[in-house]
């Protein structure tokens, strides 16, 4: 029998939360904690030990005997070391459990492990993981007991970042300068911060954990390297949104139970396009929360798909020809007291700071949108984006006809008189209420989509940090606001001023604008004739980190330094090069291991059976012929096994690691589809008993 519970009253139970830091510290304490959280004034020492205290007594009221720094280095996940709160035996031969302020705030990893592209050389270990006191610490529970995690930081000896909240933070400090300038120019002052509010749609596979172990492909490369289409893809749509099986059931269930204890809102489940794949959304949180909730959703995932015998496939394309992964990135801006500024009202041509933000978002999308889509690019993200099945590689800005048309409007006519109005649908029966329509229609297609009162940005990988996209679009955004505020404020006559600054921002940058469909050919041609960028791989967009502009609009805001840019771009053509030269030597191992013994056996077999068949004096021709089609493919896997062996020798003598990327994605992949071509044939035809694990089929349909 399932297992009942009340969701209030376990929502936040693992978490550190406002409710539970009003209880268990001094008054004072609590109030000084709140002024750093806002960034007014820095912790003092004296309250960090008490709050240290506080928190190690909660945790292990909850059975936490270690505590960690959890941190977000650039490797794409999660990293953490766990220290015990065991003090040193006394003479009586007993512990006490301790916990410092010193312990809470900073911590020391040996930081030469983890990717720093170049700034920090080997010998040079020291880095510093610093509380992020905005981001609650909290409890987790798993095989290695209950932990308390404290999100942090992480950098190196001389400051610079080495992870993703550092930047993250950086750009939300950037963001909610600019915002508080735009409002004062509307005479808002009452709105004392502002902050992006973010909430990430996550896709991911489930398949058998048993049939998971059989292919070496998901293990080393978590998708497979092979595969022959099963009979049934997702053609007939019966999986979108279809029951959800028991088996997958119970596994949502323990994820959200898991997630609620965590304080992550888990909110929405179901089933997505691809069979085998589903979908997990939270309520929107704030920008930093929120990326750190998405770390911890994935680390569940994986987690509770394990212990139901299942595994969590979080690769963006982890079966070809099948739908991949991916994450929607919802974000808007919100005040401290409820306004959300990409609110456009009902009638949004009236609604005058909404189409100054509108305009100021267009022009940043327009202006970066080179940025934008690097900040999307991770290596299994190539699979998807511009592959008819997630939004293509070109950035646009989806508004829908209402919003288009108020902004046709002023273009044509320099001013907005009226706004669409939303209609009734009828839906036909006596007995069915009719429904209010939203004024405007959806855009799949779109990879910058207007959704009601939140932009959302479609084109971040399953796999990949949402950390990223919200650096880009809260940096880019505070950049188009900082230039707004510059004149404006300056104006003698606002009303005229912003209005003319409207016009100008729709009509310099509507080309951004597109709100047809997204995968045909057409809008390639039309997005090349507006002049719009079309970069179709990661390493294509790796350099948008290091331009002039980008530079110049990162070190502006201290974000980034450019020394900081060029680490980054650094680490992610080290990550291409390194995740296809795993992927290509996965592929050598099971080819020769695997796949040629089987269809030498297989081929023995066949050949066997024409011997038999002939002296039995019946006709034997086909055996003999599928025995020659076999044996065909089989010296074409070993002629590429051959090449692409040479191919990652090659690769591996390249030092320059630009270069290097170039020639994995050049020679390397196109060499690994080569070997693909011949032994996904095989698998049609060679008998399953020989075949040495589990099809599509297998793998897709029977979880
Ligand atoms: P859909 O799949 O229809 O886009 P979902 O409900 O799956 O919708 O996901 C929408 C996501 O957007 C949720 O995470 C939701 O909390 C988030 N969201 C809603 N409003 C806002 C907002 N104002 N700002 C940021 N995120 C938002
Ligand atoms: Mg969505």
């Amino acid at each position: 029998m399932s297992e009942k519970f009340n969701v209030a009253d376990i929502f936040g139970e693992n978490v550190f939360n406002d409710t539970v830091m009003k209880e268990r510290l001094p008054k004072n304490v609590y109030k000084n904690l709140k002024l750093a959280m806002t960034g007014v004034q820095e912790l003092s020492l004296t309250d960090a030990d008490v709050i240290a205290n506080a928190m190690k007594d909660w945790a292990i009221e909850k059975g936490a005997t270690h505590y960690t720094h959890w941190f977000q280095p650039l490797t794409g996940t999660t990293a953490e070391k766990h220290d015990s709160f065991i003090s040193a035996p006394k003479e009586n031969g007993k512990v006490l459990m301790e916990f410092s302020g010193k312990e809470l705030i900073k911590g020391e990893p040996d930081a030469s492990s983890f990717p720093s592209g170049g700034l920090r050389a080997t010998f040079e270990a020291r880095g510093y993981t610093a509380w992020d006191c905005t981001s609650p610490a909290f409890v987790r529970e798993d095989a290695t007991g209950a932990t308390l995690c404290i999100p942090t930081a992480f950098c190196s000896y001389t400051g610079e970042a080495l992870d993703q909240k550092t930047p993250l933070l950086r750009s939300m400090d950037a963001i909610n300068e600019q915002s508080l300038r735009i409002l004062k120019l509307f005479g808002n002052t009452h709105s004392k911060k502002v902050t992006p509010s973010v909430g990430a749609e996550q896709e991911y596979f489930i398949v058998d954990r048993e049939k998971y172990l059989q292919r070496k492909d998901l293990i080393f490369a978590g998708r497979t390297l092979f595969g022959a289409m099963p009979p049934k893809g997702q053609e007939l749509d019966d999986h979108y949104f279809g029951a959800i099986r028991e088996r997958i059931g119970a596994f949502m269930k323990d994820v959200n139970k898991e997630l609620w204890k965590l304080g992550v809102s888990a909110k929405t489940q179901h089933n997505e396009v691809a069979p085998a794949q589903h979908e997990l959304a939270p309520i929107y949180a704030q920008c930093n929360t929120a990326t750190d909730n998405n770390q911890l959703t994935m680390e569940v995932l994986k987690k509770v798909a394990y212990r139901h015998g299942l595994v969590c496939l979080l690769h963006e394309k982890p079966f070809a020809g099948v739908n991949g992964s991916g994450k929607h990135n919802n974000w808007s801006i919100t005040t401290d007291d409820g306004i959300n500024l990409l609110e456009p009202g009902k009638t949004p041509h009236e609604n005058i700071q909404f189409l100054l933000v509108l305009g100021a978002v267009m022009k940043a999308v327009d202006t970066h949108a080179d940025l934008l889509r690097e900040s999307a690019s991770d290596v299994g993200n190539d699979h998807r984006l511009g592959a008819n099945e997630a939004p293509p590689a070109i950035i646009s800005m989806f508004l829908g006809e209402q919003l288009e048309d108020v902004v046709m409007q002023l273009i044509d006519k320099g001013d907005a008189t009226s706004s669409i109005q939303k209609g009734k649908l009828k839906t036909g029966a006596s007995t069915l209420p009719d429904l209010n329509k939203d004024a405007t229609d959806r855009n799949r297609t779109s990879p910058f989509a207007f959704t009601g009162n939140k932009f959302e940005f479609r084109m971040v990988g399953s796999a990949d940090s949402i950390a990223p996209a919200n650096v880009v679009l809260n940096t880019i955004v505070a950049e188009s606001f900082k230039e707004i505020a510059d004149e404006l404020e300056k104006a003698d006559n606002f009303d005229m001023a912003c209005h003319d600054m409207i016009k100008k921002l729709f009509t310099d940058h509507h080309k951004i604008v597109f709100n047809g469909n997204g995968y045909t050919d057409e809008w390639i041609a039309e997005a090349e004739r507006r002049g719009l960028p079309n970069i179709p791989s990661m390493v294509d967009a790796i350099p948008a980190l290091t331009t002039p502009k980008a530079v110049k609009l990162f070190e502006s805001f201290g974000v980034f330094t450019e020394a900081e840019l060029k680490s980054r771009a650094e680490i992610k053509y080290e990550a291409y090069a390194k995740a296809i030269n795993i992927e290509a030597k996965a592929m050598l191992d099971i080819t020769g291991k695997q796949l040629i013994p089987a269809v030498i056996a297989y081929s023995t077999e066949l050949a066997n059976s024409v011997l038999a068949v002939k002296e039995a004096g019946a006709d034997a021709s086909t055996q003999a012929d599928l025995l020659t089609t076999v044996t065909g493919y089989l010296k074409e896997m070993k002629t590429q096994l051959a090449a692409l062996e040479k191919a990652v020798a090659d690769g591996a003598e390249i030092s320059n690691v630009e270069e290097q990327a170039k020639f994995f994605r050049d020679t390397v992949k196109t060499t690994m589809d080569a070997l693909r071509a011949p032994a996904d044939k095989l698998e049609m035809i060679v008998d399953k008993d020989f075949w040495p694990f589990p099809s599509y089929g297998d793998l897709l349909f029977e979880v």
